[in-house]
């Protein structure tokens, strides 16, 4: 018996074949954490329900439940986001958050600040593809911030002086000011970070979630967020996070001053 039919907001994270002519997307709802939920018959040609369930899509759903499958009844998109199609560094940078929201746990606690991240995420990958860098270091660090891992830096763990440009690590969470680093800490774990991007980071955290993005930075900063953001995810998702770095030609020239 199917159970009574549920409404939801949410945006699609990931849809895949499942059995012959079926579909199964990873939903990310608004209030509800993550669902999977099957799409009979969209795999067949000519299917209208194809092209309305593909990933980054935010929507309308009405559900049911059968067994401990949920079953689309039907679906309203609300914003497609189709632009991120446009541009390889957009998809892998919206591939790369809707890998990380699908594997993580998001329960009703923390699904309606996980939704918003995504979808304004999704929502700026689509209007500025080229922003891709900003949306990727921003959506990192804020979606660490989330699950409770994020530092904010303010001072230099040795000397106590505030910080401009020092070294971060991505490891311990701790920060030095360029003339004390060196003198007393070993080049491991540390990356080299302008004033600029330690008060990008800061922004990433308190930043209200629409003006998230709106932020200037410049180029070597960003690139130098990007890593730096990454390497963090690495850390404390014990995992390898680099799909979108792995798109960048110059990223050795921001690498070769990083300490580690
Ligand atoms: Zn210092």
């Amino acid at each position: 018996m199917a159970s009574e039919p549920i409404s939801l907001r949410g945006v699609i994270l990931r849809s895949s074949e499942f059995k012959d002519k079926d579909r199964m997307i990873t939903f990310l709802s608004s209030d509800s954490g993550v669902i999977d939920i099957c799409v009979k018959g969209s795999g067949k040609q000519g299917s209208k329900l194809m092209s309305a369930t593909l990933p980054f899509i935010v929507c309308d759903v009405v559900v049911s439940m059968t067994g401990s499958y949920y079953y689309l009844k039907e679906i309203s998109i609300v914003y497609s986001n189709s632009a991120i199609f446009g541009s390889l560094e957009a998809m892998t940078c919206a591939g790369h958050i809707a890998s990380l929201l699908s594997s993580s746990y998001i329960d009703s606690q923390n699904s309606r600040v996980m939704y918003e991240l995504c979808v304004y995420s999704f929502f700026a990958l689509s209007k500025t593809p080229d922003d891709f860098l900003l949306i990727y270091s921003a959506f990192n660090w804020r979606f660490l911030y989330l699950l409770g891992y994020c530092i904010s830096y303010d001072v230099c763990n040795s000397c106590g002086k505030e910080l401009d440009s020092c070294y971060l690590s991505y490891a311990t969470g701790e920060a030095f000011c360029t003339s004390c680093f060196g003198k007393d800490r070993k080049f491991t774990d540390m990356m080299l970070m302008s004033g600029a991007g330690v008060k990008a980071l800061d922004h990433f955290i308190d930043s209200d979630i629409k003006k998230l993005f709106m932020i200037h930075v410049d180029e070597d900063t960003l690139h130098r967020l990007s890593i730096f953001t990454t390497r963090c995810l690495d850390v404390q998702l014990e995992g390898t996070y680099d799909s979108l770095l792995g798109l960048l030609k110059d990223l050795d020239s921001h690498t070769s001053q990083f300490s580690g």
